[in-house]
């Protein structure tokens, strides 16, 4: 069977919630996106966690409800807001780096959570360590393992950067090994600590030390989905580049998603939360409109170079002949998806 990459349009009336219920994290990953200056480093409580999934709940449309941190393990409420999110009807989804903390899997069974994701960034601790923390391999999979055996959807992030792009073929016989079956692959992004720390050692960098060039993205990364895909494994992988003919979608026009911060900032575009110019506001348990030059007034512009927050936010990801963009840049939310098979 031939696998191949399709592009996943953004689908009418889809909702993504994406809620960091704290920022602290147990772990100092080289390329974490969590911006204490813009973010802060509060929790929300057990009763904004409810009321906020209240504010955002809608009954007419399925809506995906993924916890975030920080670690959201960390987090002492986190089992009371994800059977609160069951109950209002949200599809849920814990993002965790693998730690699992206050016994996580044994306060919680496979039926009442859709899907358990685990991040990692190499196929083993030689890979994945430097990137993630001395130790976090062998933790995160210890834990993954009990969580298939116990039943959970259980898929995998990999965070794609310089350092561990060759070897991410080696992932599909880890997955298959430990029995995951949804792969997300994305790509490192040039926000929070990622751009400070290369920043501050080499200030002409911009980065580059993490990122990867569009042909190195192009040498590696359809194939090795492709071949995970063969081990039986859903692959998703961002789309980043627009083929000549497609259409650019803006995300922030054509489908619903919020990124809730525990400091009461809402953004609809990921790659605005280094800068305060969130659509949103949560004040007093009620969502509000913010005035002014926010996010959401760039997105309707159309610029050759696609996304409109990249070329403001990430210039040096582009490149022109002639005055002309040499390629367009996709939303960052629209992926490429390969479903398994052997
Ligand atoms: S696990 Fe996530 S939140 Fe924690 S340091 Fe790593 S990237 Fe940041
Ligand atoms: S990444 Fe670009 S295209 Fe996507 S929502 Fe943000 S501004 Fe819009």
């Amino acid at each position: 069977m031939k696998h191949t990459a399709r592009t996943v349009g953004f689908q009418t009336g889809e909702r993504n919630i994406f809620f960091h219920i704290l920022t602290a994290c147990n772990l100092v990953c080289k390329h974490c996106y969590i911006n204490p200056d813009q973010h802060g480093n509060m929790r929300v409580s057990r009763e904004q966690m409810d009321r906020w999934l209240e504010l955002f709940v809608d009954s007419a449309r399925k809506s995906n409800l993924i916890f975030l941190g920080g670690e959201p393990t960390l987090h002492p409420d986190l089992i009371h807001g994800i059977i609160k999110a069951k109950g209002l009807g949200y599809a849920v989804t814990v993002d965790s780096n693998g730690y699992l903390f206050h016994d996580f899997l044994d306060r919680i069974g496979p039926q009442q959570l859709d899907y358990l994701s685990f991040s990692l960034d190499g196929p083993d601790s030689m890979i994945n360590d430097p990137i993630r923390g001395e130790g976090v391999f062998e933790v995160c999979t210890k834990n993954l393992r009990r969580a298939v055996e116990l039943g959970f959807n259980v898929s995998v992030i990999y965070t794609v950067n310089c350092r561990n792009i060759d070897h991410l073929n080696r992932m599909g016989h880890l997955l298959s090994d430990m029995g995951v079956k949804r792969f997300f692959i994305q790509v490192i992004g040039l926000r929070g600590k990622s751009a400070l720390t290369e920043g501050q050692r080499n200030p002409e960098s911009k980065g580059q030390a993490w990122q990867v060039s569009r042909e190195k993205w192009f040498s590696v990364v359809p194939e090795a989905a492709r071949k995970i895909a063969e081990n039986g494994i859903h692959v998703t992988y961002p789309k980043v580049f627009l083929d000549e003919n497609e259409k650019f979608d803006c995300a922030g026009l054509v489908a619903e998603n919020y990124f809730i911060f525990p400091n009461g900032r809402v953004y609809r575009c990921p790659l605005c939360e280094d800068h305060p110019i969130n659509a949103l506001r949560i004040e007093e348990d009620r969502l509000l409109i913010n005035p002014g030059l926010t996010e959401d007034k760039f997105f309707k512009l159309s610029i050759p170079e696609g996304c409109v927050m990249n070329k403001l936010l990430q210039p040096d990801t582009l490149s022109y002949y002639q005055g002309r963009p040499e390629f367009r840049i996709s939303c960052c939310l629209l992926k490429q998806e390969i479903d398994a098979g052997p």
